[in-house]
């Protein structure tokens, strides 16, 4: 993947999304690290559609975010409005988006099964963030009791044809159906604003040794899927990770890691007594400068 080339419903998108950011109706704010540190290395300027993003390294944990980043209300507007239509290029979800969804799904339970000695049979499963419900299609499939939350009733429709139960919202919506044996976060946890509470919430929704399934886009593997990082960066990632430093934000709020790759494909458990572990100061410089060329490049 490279330069990517934007459709006309994107093209238009983007126009309105910087026409507002421009008269101010749209708003960024200071957005300090989670770890109560300021100091950061500035990564790039630019989001891979060219909206304004300014992404930074934070010294002292190594999380890379995005800083300024938008407020809660522009966020709000900006899920509602122009996201769907500038990340797929379509208002809703088609046929194909589903079985991509499915397929998504099933790369998932393979991994599941591959890592873990588990049986996924009668469990029941959640996802956060779920779209139009394809990945919980797969698990389904598999005899579990699924259910997800997202969004966007547009996209949730299509999987309820399915008999699938979804609600709109984010995951306290979920709350209504008990504890689950899982929990799937697929490429969520980096458009969260608030990610510390949020993953707080989540946690209380897994049964005791419930499993936490979390996949984001890997910053250290994304030249193999995006080519250069100028095509990787969203502007709606809050933050970007790369296992280590997902690891110490899990960390923080009390899971621990079981396994994990750096495409990244991962699993947390909730353990009260686990410590943040934090990157070495040597593997974040030389992170950064792999980051730094890459943009560049
Ligand atoms: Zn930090």
């Amino acid at each position: 993947m490279g330069k990517i080339v934007l459709n006309k419903i994107q093209e238009k998108t983007k126009e309105n999304f910087v026409k507002k950011l421009a008269s101010g109706e749209y708003k960024t704010k200071e957005h300090k690290c989670l770890c109560g540190e300021n100091k950061s290395l500035k990564i790039g300027n630019l989001d891979r559609y060219g909206l304004p993003l300014n992404t930074v390294m934070c010294l002292n944990c190594g999380l890379v975010r995005s800083d300024p980043y938008y407020d809660d209300k522009t966020l709000k507007s900006f899920y509602e409005i122009e996201y769907r239509s500038l990340y797929t290029g379509a208002q809703s979800a088609n046929e194909s988006f589903f079985e991509d969804q499915i397929a998504l799904g099933k790369r998932i339970i393979e991994y599941l099964e591959r890592e873990l000695d588990l049986s996924l049979d009668g469990k029941k499963v959640f996802e956060v963030g779920c779209g139009a419900g394809g990945i919980l299609k797969a698990f389904k499939l598999e005899n579990c009791d699924v259910y997800g939350c997202d969004y966007g009733e547009e996209y949730l429709k299509r999987g309820r044809q399915e008999g699938i139960k979804l609600v709109e919202g984010d995951s306290t919506n979920l709350k209504q159906f008990g504890k689950a044996d899982l929990i799937i976060l697929n490429h969520v946890l980096e458009h969260f604003l608030n990610s510390e509470e949020e993953l707080s919430l989540i946690g209380s929704l897994l049964a005791k040794d419930g499993l936490l399934y979390v996949s984001v886009p890997g910053l250290l593997s994304h030249r193999k899927s995006y080519g250069s990082l100028k095509w990787y960066l969203q502007n709606a990632h809050v933050y970007s990770f790369y296992l280590s430093s997902l690891e110490y934000l899990m960390n923080k709020v009390g899971f621990r890691k079981v396994c994990g790759n750096e495409k990244i494909r991962s699993v947390f458990v909730k353990d009260n007594n686990v410590q943040p572990t934090r990157t070495s100061f040597v593997k974040k410089i030389l992170i950064f400068i792999f980051l730094k060329l890459s943009y560049l490049l």
